[in-house]
């Protein structure tokens, strides 16, 4: 009788001693080789029915899982969201110049706290101070990590357990993990609400101050807007109420513009330079927001302020490190010319981008996905609203267009979340949105189209089910 022969897999030592192997042993060296060789061979034995496979096969499985972990975990992504600032996506992108500078301070020691004339220990924020200065009017500015970490900083500064009083009306949330009172309570300060949600005067800023008041601070309701019967105070007036009881007055600004978006065609947003005017003692925001720079939070001021949040210790666990700082400065420098802001500064070279050149964009670009989605899906060009994205100008919206994919047969909720997990399982995942039963791409912040559409060809929205 034929019983059918035992499964015989080839022993670990066989697959290594063979010549399929050797890439995998020259690029992963041989303990990892080893390994993965181990339990390509485990799997085989454990598969049921158990097949067997020839070494060649073996050994290209072993190679495949080798370099699948070699794959970074961040990588590169095309965002066709429509935010053009995605926090999950990484927000601004930066600009050359702030590459070319972060390149250069990784690759060699660099005067991060070395004052070079004098020969003697420098001061890290000392190379983004003056350009503060010049560009917004601040008499002193200091960096720490993201503006979480300014406010975090300035309420411990002036208002540890003492009061901070703000607006019900301005106690925002922002990405979940960032909400004003529970940061003000880890600063150890204590809130001080006042008004009401909708609208809050200036006597009950005014009643709310005592002997226990540390700071009055104003918070941008970044990412919305309280409308209908509504008032809040001017900062002016609140900086008036502050200083006549020798008390700072804090304007968090989340955004972060240096520059009236206005000269674009976009909404004014209060700038920087707005805030100070305004009487702001001290003003927080993003480096990574509008003004287009890496991950950072700026403190601008007034000096005596700004010297006794230096003075803190919590400014050493909350410091940027040099690459951060070589960005931000070359990102900052871009500001002395803005008439070449728009070409240099990749955030504003989205922001402003022509809609009839996304237009354009979205023509070419829909032939090409009609042809590999084929006869089951419906590619149409689309007018699309792109958002300013991190809570900036929330109810900004930007004319722009996109396609959309629809599938040709009865519309199914399991058909678009296949074919968008297909566009995420590219070799460059293309992030998109289903809305209205749709997959929506919005090209604004597609630049590199050649790459888009090339990678197309390796598309597999798995399966007849989803093409058919
Ligand atoms: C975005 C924002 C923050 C938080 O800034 P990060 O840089 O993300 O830490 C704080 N306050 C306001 C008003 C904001 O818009």
């Amino acid at each position: 009788m034929n019983r059918p022969e035992r499964f015989r897999p080839p022993s670990v030592d066989e697959v290594l001693r063979s010549p399929h192997c050797e890439l995998a042993l020259a690029r992963h060296g041989r303990p990892a080789t080893t390994q993965a060789v181990r339990q390509v061979l485990e799997r085989m034995r454990q598969a049921e029915p158990p097949h067997p496979a020839p070494v060649k096969a073996i050994a290209e499985r072993a190679l495949a899982c080798l370099e699948d972990r070699e794959r970074p975990s961040q990588r590169p992504v095309i965002n066709l969201t429509g935010t053009v600032l995605h926090t999950n996506l990484g927000r601004a992108l930066l600009a050359e110049e702030a590459i070319d500078a972060v390149i250069a301070a990784m690759r060699s020691p660099t005067n991060l706290e070395y004052d070079i004339e004098a020969g003697k220990r420098g001061e890290r924020d000392a190379h983004i101070r003056d350009l503060v200065r010049e560009l917004t009017g601040a008499e002193d500015a200091l960096l720490v990590n993201n503006n979480a970490s300014a406010v975090l900083l300035v309420l411990n500064t002036f208002a540890r357990e003492r009061e901070a009083i703000v607006s019900r009306g301005e106690l925002i949330e922002i990405g979940g993990a960032f909400r004003m009172p529970d940061i003000m309570a880890r600063a150890g300060a204590i809130l001080r609400e006042v008004g009401t949600t909708n609208r809050t005067h200036l006597r009950d800023y005014a009643e709310a101050i005592g002997s226990a008041t540390g700071l009055i601070m104003k918070v941008h309701t970044s990412n919305y807007m309280v409308q209908g019967f509504t008032a809040a105070v001017e900062p002016a007036e609140l900086a008036a109420l502050a200083h006549q009881h020798d008390l700072p007055f804090v304007d968090d600004l989340g955004s972060g513009t240096l520059i009236d978006l206005a000269r674009w065609g976009l909404r004014h947003e209060k700038t920087v330079q707005d805030a100070l005017k305004g009487g702001a003692d001290l003003v927080t925001f993003s480096g990574d927001k509008l003004l287009g720079g890496p991950q950072a939070g700026f403190i601008a001021g007034r000096k005596e302020l700004v010297a006794q949040l230096a003075k803190n210790p919590l400014k050493r666990a909350l410091r940027l490190d040099k690459l951060r700082l070589a960005a931000l400065e070359a990102t900052l420098k871009l500001y002395r010319n803005p008439d070449r802001l728009a070409a240099r500064l990749p955030t504003l070279r989205l922001f402003t981008r022509p809609v009839a050149a996304l237009r354009s964009l979205a023509e070419r670009v829909q032939p090409h996905v009609a042809d590999v989605l084929g006869s089951g899906w419906i590619v149409e060009i689309a007018d699309c609203s792109s958002q300013i994205g991190s809570g900036a100008l929330p109810l900004e919206t930007l004319p722009s267009a996109g396609i959309t994919m629809k599938p040709s047969g009865k519309a199914s909720g399991a058909a678009l979340d296949k074919l968008a997990a297909a566009f995420r399982a590219l070799p460059l995942p293309v992030i998109g949105r289903i809305a209205q039963g749709a997959l929506v791409f919005d090209l604004r912040c597609l630049e590199d189209e050649g790459a888009f559409i090339g990678q197309l060809r390796l598309l597999k929205p798995e399966a007849g089910d989803v093409l058919a």
